[in-house]
């Protein structure tokens, strides 16, 4: 097993082809934009989900007709190839859900509304009161009574039970993939576990993507160690882009991963009771810097830094993202005064301009661990 492009586009190819036979048989796509909106809401309804948060840097210049130069390039990105209608997966969303979490999303989606169906979640900007469960509780009913609508099926609470116990194995299988590095010799590089745990699209089959990241478990097991390097913890914006993390792997090592794709969104939703209230509390917990305050990130680090003894931490933050560049600097007070643990932010973008400065940067962090 090699987990790099190739197996990507085999994987890609397969759920491309089982979504096109579901929608002919009449079933939807749903896009989603963030971590906040629950899948399991779709998958009960009998719709396909898809993260439609965008990794291409060549079509920001068209985004930019549209959208400040001085915003985050996941927004342009994304904006972007809907503006042009070159992503497959948006192009066959028959319906987008988006979050009301940073400035920059909430704005560009009112532009998006013009291209195709929107429907904003609003989403309260703390966590730590019972007005804001409610809030989000009733947010969440909402959404429920528009995909039952427009998917044409209704959402039981058995449905929506399935869907959680579903969405948890996802969840489980993952903790188990990057736990491989847990130990003293790395059983995966960073770049793999990226790929291992990659959804890979249309989420048309959530037992084969299960199946796959628990064969990648086997084999990392099989393959044995790789090499020891310093043990990096990279945290911060989604890493859409690459980047960062291969070029921190040139002379270290990705160990965990603290965002949306990675350690954020791993939390298990209560499968007994209320499922509605189970959905609303587990999603609220996500360490979003959208939350003010958001003390679970610097708890989550916390624990996340002493589990895979971490050497050092790299917070990558897109430019122009306010929320995690702000962020940065009581994060870094906290990692380095407090936890005793070196921290490097990168503040960069998704073009290749400054890949040497990174470098730099990177190099010289690394040598100092
Ligand atoms: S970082 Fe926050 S706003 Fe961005 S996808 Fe994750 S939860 Fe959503
Ligand atoms: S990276 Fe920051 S600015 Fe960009 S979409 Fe996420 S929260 Fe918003």
């Amino acid at each position: 097993m090699k987990l790099d492009n190739a197996y990507m586009d085999v994987v890609e190819a397969e759920l491309f082809a089982a979504t096109m036979t579901r929608k002919e048989r009449g079933d939807k796509v749903v896009g989603v934009y963030c971590a906040f909106t629950p899948k399991e809401l779709i998958v009960a309804a009998g719709g396909i989900p898809v993260s439609l948060c965008a990794s291409s840097n060549d079509i920001i210049p068209v985004a930019e007709q549209h959208l400040p130069r001085n915003l985050c390039p996941l927004v342009k990105s994304s904006y972007g190839l809907a503006l042009t209608d070159t992503c497959p997966y948006f192009h066959f969303s028959d319906l987008l859900i988006a979050d009301a979490t940073c400035d920059g999303k909430k704005k560009m989606y009112e532009l998006l509304s013009q291209i195709k169906q929107v429907h904003l979640l609003g989403l309260p900007q703390t966590v730590d009161n019972e007005k804001a469960h409610e809030y989000w509780l009733s947010e969440l009913y909402r959404l429920r009574a528009l995909l039952e609508a427009e998917l044409g099926n209704e959402i039981t609470d058995e449905s929506l039970r399935e869907a959680i116990k579903l969405y948890n194995r996802v969840r489980e299988s993952k903790v188990r993939v990057f736990e491989l590095n847990k130990g003293d010799i790395p059983l995966l590089t960073g770049s793999e576990a990226s790929i291992a745990v990659d959804p890979v699209g249309f989420e048309v089959d959530l037992p084969g993507y299960i199946d796959r990241m628990n064969r990648v478990v086997e084999f990392a097991g099989e393959r044995g160690g790789i090499k020891p390097r310093p043990r990096i913890l990279l945290t911060g914006c989604p890493t859409t882009s690459k980047k960062v993390l291969h070029i921190i792997e040139e002379s270290a090592l990705v160990i965990a991963m603290e965002n949306c794709g990675g350690l954020k969104t791993v939390d298990l939703v209560e499968e007994d009771g209320d499922p509605m209230a189970a959905l609303a509390r587990a999603s609220l917990k996500i360490a979003c810097p959208c939350m003010s305050p958001n003390q679970r990130r610097y708890d989550l680090l916390a624990e996340l830094i002493r589990e895979y003894r971490v050497d050092g931490v790299v917070d990558l933050t897109w430019q122009a993202c306010h929320t995690y560049n702000i962020e940065s600097y009581p994060l870094s007070k906290f990692i380095r005064d407090e936890l005793e643990v070196p921290f490097l932010q990168i503040e960069t973008d998704y073009s290749d301009s400054d890949t040497s400065w990174i470098q730099v940067r990177v190099e010289a962090f690394v040598e100092m661990l």
